[in-house]
């Protein structure tokens, strides 16, 4: 029931944020909509509750009493239902088990039947390729990804990661992606790399997110943007991703580079730069 979506991503790219402000923008659009945190930080909804306690749902796993949907869920603005997997005793590892249990549990307690959501958005720490980074796409817990990336190497390289995941698992019916989510854009190149990224992947950009202060500060007051500042041009952007994102069905098995491959890439961009830094070429040109 609803549209499962995963938004991956290396740590600290901006995936809770990115995640948070789409599931804010499609229940102001009057959508019923579940955010899943996958990640062992469990920070994932901090912005949709007013950074209030969740109990996570290995937390309460791991305590053995009887769950109610109560115990490891609350509703955040405009009703996004906000639950956290949680994750791992520190040093232990669980490839997967996180997920895995949390969604065992939700389907035990009828949750998607009872709920009825439009979207479930499920935010999955996308850089430590253990086992558990995949259980979403796999498992037919979802048909379709997004990733969030910027113009970094790392990102990219993280997001390259998920391609292969995808690669490796969407013959055997795992998720297709649904495009990367250019985030962090700031004047300059930042756009090209990734345009450049997702022309040779044989993938798309869902859309492009600016570096914003607004982001940083609605953060410090434990908000979304959307929920913050809601006439802000930095909101229309998050409005914008969640339609596009909403609607998208162009879903694609994208084609990563292979390692030297996408070293070389990096190279070649390298240079590029210190050519348009030094108005040797424009950008047009460096691509
Ligand atoms: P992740 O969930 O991928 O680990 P977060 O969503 O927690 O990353 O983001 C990490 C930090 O980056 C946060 O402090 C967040 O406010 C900031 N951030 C993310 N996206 C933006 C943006 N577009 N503009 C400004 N700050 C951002
Ligand atoms: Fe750690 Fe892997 Fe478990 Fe995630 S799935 S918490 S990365 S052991
Ligand atoms: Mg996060």
């Amino acid at each position: 029931i609803g549209k499962h979506i995963a938004i991956y991503g290396k740590g600290g790219i901006g995936k809770s944020t990115t995640t948070s402000n789409i599931s804010a923008a499609l229940a102001e659009a009057g959508y019923r909509v579940i955010q899943i945190g996958c990640d062992p930080k469990s920070d994932s909804t901090n912005t949709l509750r007013g950074n209030n306690y969740l109990p996570t749902v290995l937390d309460s796993l791991r305590e053995g009493n009887k769950i109610h949907l109560d115990d490891i869920s609350v509703k955040g603005f405009g009703g996004v239902l906000c639950i956290e997997s949680g994750g791992p005793v520190p040093g232990v590892g669980c490839a997967g088990r996180g997920i895995n249990a949390a969604v065992n549990l939700l389907q035990e307690l009828n949750l998607f039947e009872e709920f009825k959501p439009d979207y479930v958005l499920y935010d999955v720490l996308g850089d430590v390729v253990c086992g558990g980074f995949a259980v979403p796409i796999r498992d037919g817990i979802t048909d379709r990804a997004y990733v969030v990336s910027s113009s970094d190497f790392m990102a990219l390289y993280a997001a390259n990661n998920l391609f292969k995941a995808i690669n490796k698992y969407a013959p055997t019916g795992g998720a297709k992606l649904g495009g990367v989510i250019a985030n962090s854009m700031k004047p300059g190149y930042h756009r090209e790399i990734v345009d450049d990224f997702v022309a040779k992947t044989g993938t798309s950009i869902a859309g492009y997110v600016n570096r914003s202060l607004d982001v940083q500060q609605s953060e410090l007051y434990g908000k979304t943007v959307i929920e913050a500042k809601p006439q802000s041009a930095q909101a229309d952007i998050y409005r914008n991703l969640a339609k596009y994102i909403a609607e998208n069905e162009e879903l694609v098995v994208p084609n990563p580079l292979g390692s030297s491959e996408l070293r070389d890439w990096a190279r070649n961009w390298g240079d590029r730069i210190y050519d348009i830094e030094n108005g040797v070429v424009g950008v047009a040109e460096a691509i």
